[in-house]
């Protein structure tokens, strides 16, 4: 065995360095799967110096003269393996927030040091100069995200869809209740609905409201914003949205509203003057216009989104867009006091103005959260100048394939969880928004076939896992749905509700709040994974010991965790010493004692 440098990595920034808080900073290694046994930090505080240092006496220097850096040997963690690197973590206080830090690897027989200044066969010590260094630990730039989001259970609604409470409002045409969605038809749901429901949601136990937008547009996704400052009326009126908010917040629940700000509707009167008035429009640089007049044919001569014509792209570096964007976001904030902000298409607008959007939102309200929709890696928008969070559909196809396509092997979804924690910083994983399906994808239950044992193990796989779970309105009661418009189905309000899902989903969301090792407040490992029995099990590690037990195949298996203790099952309520989980079931055991 030897120490395989070429996959020896580390870089002196985030995610593999980071400050977590405002004395704590997180360090991380990677290094091939099953080479390294044993990892050391050698870390120091820059400016402190030894007069001599007997350990390194053979090496290198005339003791007699000779000033060594002075460090401190703390063994790293190995923390999961993605099947291909193993990872390594470490989290140290340095007593003046400030480090200079290497590693000391073991492979075998074979001890390397691996510095800023590559690999070493003995410790350099003569000066700090060869170690990765976090310069100073100031307050300032920590990832900072707001307390509550690690508790919050999100659930999502589509305005339209989830419930009618006051007809008198609902636009012309408006179809009736639970028909069939298509691309342009309406149903008439709205503030009221949300106000009638929330004893429905109270006994859900979830805590979060995302809105899909509530901006008067034409569309009945409302994605084509013809003004960020005026409600749809169909939704209601001000008074009405700000009745709503009061209510949700009584009853514990935070609201996060939707909105577009990399492009508007063609109707959108700035666009509308820019396409009637070309030059003289004082909106003219508000878009990306390559000439003049505005004209789709044969291509439109402006950018947009994707290909679509009717959707202009924003200019937000312009100062005059910047302007009227951040008051968007101070004014719900100010006048309707909401709790934070989900920003479509956020990818591909400038950090510039997200810097700026953060700024402004958060001196409005300090602990408001924003998160971007953002489908890929997204580090950059995540460093704590940005956004809170993204949409972690990272993973969101990750869970899909294993427990509703049912595709993948336990191994591979156990290494696609662990390589999506590594991806970012703990501060992050413990906010990022987790969903299986939303009113952008077929439903979780659609990609299971309708199979709702599937979605059990989906919903069990959600609700144990870190971060902030986001339920899309209907998954809870059974409700189906394929691509768009499909996925925007009316909610059940009658006795198709599946009342054994929805007691399921209550009991997992209550689990989670009681236990919170089981949210964010829990190391997760995997002790037990089998490809060939199609089983495995997550350890959840805090106050108290879990194991969160899930069995993906057709037969009855036995999970080998409790060995020597006694375990509660969360699900049943019974006492139990052995775990025996019958085809396409799951469930939560938490350690109550150990008999050894
Ligand atoms: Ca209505």
């Amino acid at each position: 065995m030897h120490v395989r440098k070429a996959a020896v990595y580390h870089r002196a920034m985030a995610p593999f360095v980071y400050k977590y808080d405002a004395e704590t900073v997180h360090i991380r290694l990677q290094t091939e799967r099953g080479d390294i046994e044993r990892v050391r930090l050698v870390h120091g505080d820059p400016y402190e110096w030894d007069a001599e240092n007997p350990e390194d006496l053979d090496w290198n220097f005339d003791p007699a003269k000779a000033k060594f850096w002075k460090t401190t040997m703390t063994e790293m963690e190995y923390s999961g393996t993605d099947g291909v690197l193993d990872y390594w973590f470490v989290s140290i206080k340095p007593p003046n927030r400030r480090v200079r830090y290497g590693f000391e690897l073991t492979s075998g027989e074979e001890v390397k040091y691996y510095t800023e200044r590559g690999f070493y066969d003995e410790k350099p010590v003569d000066h700090p100069g060869y170690y990765f260094s976090v310069p100073y630990l100031n307050a300032i730039d920590v990832f900072d995200a707001p307390e509550w989001v690690k508790d919050t259970v999100w659930y999502q609604i589509f305005p339209d869809r989830f419930a009618n409470g006051d007809p008198s409002n609902d636009p012309e045409g408006t179809e009736v209740w639970g028909g069939t969605p298509r691309y342009t038809n309406m149903f008439g749901g709205d503030f009221q609905g949300v106000i009638d429901k929330v004893g429905y949601l109270r006994e859900l136990g979830v805590t979060g409201i995302y809105f899909c937008p509530v901006f008067l547009a034409p569309s009945n996704h409302k994605y084509d914003t013809l003004d960020y400052f005026k409600l749809d009326p169909q939704f209601g009126t001000e008074e009405k949205f700000r009745e709503m908010i009061d209510v949700l917040h009584e009853n514990g629940i935070k609201v996060l509203l939707d909105a577009v700000f990399n492009h508007v509707s063609k109707d959108h009167p700035y666009f509308k003057d820019v396409v009637e008035r070309g030059e003289a429009s004082p909106y003219k640089d508000w878009f990306h216009l390559k000439s003049l007049p505005v004209t789709q044919e044969p291509v439109p001569n402006y950018e947009v989104f994707a290909f679509e014509a009717n959707m202009p792209k924003l200019n937000t570096e312009n100062p005059e867009v910047i302007d009227y964007l951040l008051s968007v976001g101070r004014h719900w904030i100010e006048k309707f006091d909401i709790d934070g902000w989900r920003l479509d298409v956020a990818s591909e607008i400038d950090h510039a103005f997200w810097r700026a959007f953060r700024t402004a939102v958060k001196t409005a309200k300090p602990d408001a959260y924003i998160v971007g929709e953002c489908w890929t890696d997204s580090q950059e928008w995540l460093l704590g100048d940005q956004f809170d969070a993204i949409m972690n559909y990272l993973i969101t196809e990750s869970f899909l394939q294993f427990f509703a396509v049912r595709k993948t092997k336990p191994s591979d979804f156990v290494h696609d969880l662990s390589r999506n924690l590594f991806t970012n910083m703990q501060g992050v994983n413990e906010v990022t928004f987790n969903l299986v399906g939303s009113h952008d994808t077929p439903r979780a239950l659609n990609r299971a076939d309708g199979d709702k044992d599937r979605l059990r193990l989906l919903l069990l796989a959600l609700l144990t896992f870190s971060g902030t779970p986001v339920l899309y309105y209907g998954d809870e009661v059974g409700l189906d749905g394929g691509q768009d418009p499909d996925n925007r189905r009316c909610m059940p309000w009658d006795e198709t509700q599946d009342r054994d899902l929805f007691d399921f989903t209550r009991k997992l969301i209550a689990l989670r709040r009681e236990h919170r090792a089981l949210a964010n407040d829990g190391d997760i490992s995997f002790p037990y994974v089998d490809d060939e029995k199609n089983v495995y099990a997550m350890k959840r590690e805090g106050d108290g010991t879990y194991y969160v037990c899930f069995n993906n195949s057709g037969d009855d298996v036995e999970f080998p965790v409790l060995e020597g203790a006694r375990g509660l099952d969360l699900l049943t309520g019974e006492h139990v010493t052995e775990v025996n989980l019958p085809a396409y079931s799951g469930t939560i055991i938490q350690v109550i004692e150990r008999n050894d």
